[in-house]
């Protein structure tokens, strides 16, 4: 898997399968991403001191990297992705079902 930060992606498992979402933040460590408005849980939280405001907040929960998918706008599926080694030695990621490189 090697999504990043503003990938579109599908989620294939869980709660919110189905869904679709854009990365706000990879966690490459913990293997898991966050995606904006997925898995958003209420939290009732007590204030604590000036920075922390009481009430019930949505917060998002990183989800394992194994229940997205990647989504690709452009041909409008969820794909794999790939790897091409560009003309100038870089490498770019390939969506595997339409084979055009991404951005
Ligand atoms: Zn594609």
């Amino acid at each position: 898997m090697r999504l990043r930060s503003n990938d579109n992606v599908l989620i294939t498992k869980g709660r919110d399968r189905g869904k679709r979402g854009r990365v706000s933040k990879v966690l490459p460590k913990r293997g898991r991403a966050v995606v904006e408005g997925v898995n958003v849980v209420t939290r009732h939280q007590k204030p604590a001191g000036a920075f922390r405001q009481g009430g019930i907040i949505e917060k998002e929960l990183p989800l394992p990297l194994s229940n997205l998918m990647f989504y690709h706008e452009d041909c409008d599926s969820a794909s794999r992705l790939g790897h091409r080694l560009m003309a100038d030695g870089s490498k770019a990621r390939v969506c595997k079902s339409c084979g055009e490189v991404i951005e």
